[in-house]
């Protein structure tokens, strides 16, 4: 392999192997077989001070396969362990190894990790490996969460292996290069708790604090506090998911992060037609993670990692469950808070007012599920009623709506304009359609022909744009929901 001679700008720090040992395992990636590199993010890697133009492809295609390491790079596995469709299981990095935590310039740490780069002591019956198609799936999606300005891990790249990796069928390997404010988890968390002494739990808690929530540094109740914040940011998050249609397909406790953003791109998607009870996952037969459960199983998930942390709240128990419980007691205020807020933008109103204005989305969400409308189209139509727009909802009821909706946006602080400039800015014009996912992924994991992926990415890095005129043709075709709604799509997890 060749090694790398130029330093692109790594600036690694190693703060995780600060913790408790068993906290993490050091792990070398497995080298591939023959790599060759299939996508790269020279944007991110700008972001990061990073700079690998000087690089030959073949140095490259080492790098990202894992195949040769800087010198810098310490690599570990992380341990963590994670409530999985409600039960508890010990878990940790089993096909995935932490490079090294990249310092940006100014001061940001961020993992970079590779996925699908070969077993660890975590793998249990697994192979460490990960299919070009699942990797090409998380980078588009990512990149499109990213595009959709809902925090989430970033990819940096993709390198094939030149090795097969059996699935059901044989698959071409593939490692991604994914990108992270940290990997820390409730699992993480659950862990530390169930399987280490005290001050391993609370060491955790500082550097958590250290990297994510620095304002809560000389608090004097580090374990609320950061139980509070960590609610916040969920809150956030699932409000902005949903109110994209996205589900994430697979919120077990150690596929949520504690800086809030969006990990482990498994069975997640998009819906077309709208129904509160859409989940595309094929193992979640129960629709546990469904799009409208999102808010209760992130509730669920908390309630999780409230329980690790008691002993950190109060030496005694019964008050450590109080101080928890009131926080989390006030977990559906503030998503209803967040929820209608943000709905309020969708409909192009600057503040939510009272009742009404809950009842205008309210109605408008009756409409789409009665009809099955097109999320997407349903909130785009809003904004210009173009005829073009297909599974947009009809009839006098709607046409009411709308009217009701307008004239409330004259009451914006800044009038029609105001409402336009939020429509413009929470509607995105495009979304990952699966049925567009999947072209694009199968024309380049099978037929390695990348032009319709590379094309729909670049599309879905700025969803919000509104087309000109005499760009009509791709990107309405973009708009369009896909005939059958999504029939019986199905995603599968951990391929
Ligand atoms: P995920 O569904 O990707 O969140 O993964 C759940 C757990 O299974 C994590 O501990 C993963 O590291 C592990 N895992 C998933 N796929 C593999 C694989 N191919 N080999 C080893 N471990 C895996
Ligand atoms: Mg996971």
């Amino acid at each position: 392999m060749p090694e790398p001679t130029l330093n692109p700008g790594w600036n690694f720090q190693t703060t995780y192997q600060n913790l408790h040992p068993m906290m993490f395992s050091q792990v070398k990636p497995q080298p591939a077989e023959s790599p060759s590199l299939v996508l790269f993010n020279d944007g991110l890697a700008a972001e990061l001070g990073l700079d690998f133009s000087e690089l030959s492809s073949a140095e490259k295609a080492a790098l990202f396969s894992g195949s040769a390491l800087p010198d810098q790079a310490s690599p570990i596995a992380q341990a963590y362990a994670g409530h999985q469709f409600g039960q508890f299981t010990m878990l940790g990095d089993g096909r995935a190894v932490l490079l090294g935590e990249q310092k940006k310039p100014g001061g940001q740490l961020f993992d970079i990790q590779f996925k699908g780069s070969g077993r660890t002591p975590y793998s249990r019956g697994g192979d460490g490996r990960a299919t070009l198609y699942s990797m090409l799936r998380e980078y588009l999606i990512s990149e499109a969460m990213h595009g959709l300005q809902i925090p989430s891990s970033r990819s940096l790249a993709v390198a094939e292996t030149g090795e097969q990796v059996y699935r059901t069928r044989m698959h071409k390997g593939a490692v991604l290069t994914r990108v992270s404010s940290s990997h820390i988890r409730v699992g993480t968390f659950e862990f530390a708790r169930r399987f280490l002494p005290a001050e391993a739990l609370e060491q955790l808690l500082n550097y958590t604090i250290d990297r994510h929530f620095p304002e809560l540094t000389e608090s004097s109740q580090k374990a609320l506090d950061l139980l509070r914040s960590a609610m916040a940011l969920q809150i956030s998050l699932i409000t902005k998911w949903m109110s994209a249609g996205f589900i994430h397909g697979v919120m077990n406790t150690d596929n949520m992060a504690l800086s809030g953003e969006t990990i482990d791109y498994g069975p997640c998607a998009f819906m077309n037609r709208f129904n509160p009870k859409t989940t595309f996952s094929s193992i979640d037969a129960g629709r546990r993670y469904a799009w409208g459960n999102q808010p209760g199983i992130a509730k669920w998930n908390l309630g999780v990692l409230a329980g690790a942390l008691l002993p950190l709240i109060d030496a005694d128990p019964e008050k450590a469950k109080d101080s928890a419980r009131e926080i989390l007691e006030s977990f559906d205020e503030q998503f209803q808070q967040s929820w209608y807020s943000r709905m309020a933008a969708k409909l192009g109103i600057a503040e939510v007012k009272g009742d009404g204005d809950i009842g205008l989305t309210d109605d408008f969400f009756k409409l789409m599920q009665q009809q099955e409308s097109d999320f997407t189209n349903s909130f785009l139509y809003l904004e210009n009623s173009a005829e073009w727009l297909e599974g947009v909802p009809s009839g006098d009821g709607f046409t009411a709506l709308i009217q009701k909706i307008r004239e409330r946006q004259l009451q914006n602080p800044g009038g029609e304009a105001q409402a336009r400039q939020l429509m413009q800015s929470h509607n995105p014009f495009i979304i990952p359609r699966n049925h567009q996912v999947e072209k694009a992924l199968t024309e380049a994991a099978f037929k390695d022909d990348y032009r319709f992926f590379h094309e729909l990415l670049s599309e879905l890095k700025q969803p919000y744009r509104r087309p000109e005129a005499s760009e009509a043709g791709l990107r309405r075709n973009l708009t369009a929901p896909p005939e059958d709604g999504d029939g019986d799509y199905r995603t599968f997890c951990g391929t």
